[in-house]
């Protein structure tokens, strides 16, 4: 029991039950209920409302080496959260606070307070924290201002459109006076990246695809921003115009591979383009730019989703025993916008 004498809370929570081997499982993941500890000096209690779900996860539930390390079997699965401050051994926070933090899929945690930062849910809706003003809003940022660098007149192609990073790449080209260019997976998805101010929106999954691509850029291709790999990137490359910039973000159509595909090593090839055509190829994790552009990510984009200058969508999900089909959905597509798992309603009273 806590030291103020408070009830023991219970936490429901979902740890990684076994490794997936290519696309994940429902099997692989495991709901558990738990004691939350009290929380210690410099700590908080915090009641998860809002969970974020995104394509990294994939590579953290693996063991393969990559940029972060992997989440360990039989641990809580960790993620972006939006939460309320229960109880606080912190003089930065009261309870009642809505903080944004890296917890665990959880319907409780425990965390630093030096690592949470206060929301103000006047100035934007909390969900936007995890999405157009967060991590993947900044994402797209980073990688298009200080990799793409669209110029005016040129064109931006960018996949996953519909998500939070393609959405964002594509209407910050717009606002560099290029033209862009979304791609997305259906009808549907592609009717709003038109809405949504890109100046065409092509389907991946139509059979026309590659045709539909060469004439929605008909003076070829400056910046490539690459979300997904795979047969996108394959009708991209012969339209990579000289000098052409490719901020690497992310590589989702190749993220539950178990095996390099089959046929003829085309590295010479992609290679001989990069070299005729004076490629950039960048790969890049946001990390990276956080302490030059974060402040004035903030400070630029902030303002323009407030008035609705830049437009976002978001697929919210109910319940956090739903977390790993959304995950295992968003791999595939079936998020429509920034894909969020609503744990707990707002304002609802402590437990
Ligand atoms: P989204 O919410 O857009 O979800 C992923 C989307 O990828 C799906 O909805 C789907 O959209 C598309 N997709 C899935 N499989 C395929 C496929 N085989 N071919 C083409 N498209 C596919 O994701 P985010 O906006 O959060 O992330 C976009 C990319 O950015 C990801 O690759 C992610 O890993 C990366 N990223 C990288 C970061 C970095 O620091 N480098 C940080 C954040 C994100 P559709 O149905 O439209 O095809």
């Amino acid at each position: 029991m806590p030291a103020d004498n408070t009830p023991a809370i219970s936490s429901t929570r979902i740890v990684l039950a076994r490794r997936p081997h290519g696309e994940p499982t429902p099997d692989d993941f495991r709901t558990e209920t738990v004691t939350v500890p009290a929380p210690a000096e410099g700590e908080v209690l915090l009641r998860t409302i809002y969970l974020s779900l995104d394509p990294y996860m994939r590579g953290r539930l693996s063991d393969a080496e990559s940029y972060a390390e992997s989440w360990a079997v039989d641990a809580p699965l960790q993620a972006g959260t939006v939460s309320e401050v229960v109880e606080s051994r912190s003089d930065r926070f009261s309870p009642g606070d809505l903080v944004l933090g890296y917890t665990t899929w959880s319907t409780y945690a425990i965390a630093p307070a030096k690592l949470l930062r206060r929301l103000d849910p006047e100035a934007a809706p909390l969900t936007t924290a995890l999405g157009v003003l967060g991590m993947p809003g900044f994402t797209a940022y980073a990688g298009l201002t200080v990799i793409g660098r669209p110029q005016e007149g040129e064109t931006v192609v960018v996949a996953a459109a519909s998500g939070p990073v393609g959405s964002m790449v594509g209407q910050l080209a717009k606002r560099a006076g290029a033209r862009a260019v979304g791609i997305a997976g259906g009808p549907h998805k592609c009717a709003w990246v038109r809405e949504a101010g890109f100046d065409a929106a092509i389907d991946h999954r139509s059979p026309t695809f590659v045709d539909d691509l060469a004439a929605a850029t008909p003076d070829g291709i400056d910046v490539y921003f690459e979300n997904v790999g795979g047969a996108v990137w394959d009708a991209v490359l012969p339209r990579l115009n000289r000098y052409a910039r490719v901020p690497v973000c992310g590589l989702v159509s190749h993220y539950n591979d178990t095996a390099a595909p089959d046929g003829p090593n085309r590295a010479p090839a992609l290679m001989t383009r990069v070299l005729t055509k004076s490629l950039t190829i960048r790969g890049f994790i946001q990390d990276e730019f956080v302490a030059d552009h974060y402040k004035t990510f903030q400070q630029t984009v902030g303002p323009l989703v407030a008035d609705g200058s830049i437009t976002y969508r978001e697929d919210i999900v109910e319940g956090l025993q739903n977390a790993p089909a959304a995950l295992i959905g968003l791999l595939r597509g079936d998020n429509f916008g920034k894909l969020v798992v609503q744990v707990a309603a707002p304002g609802a009273s402590t437990p």
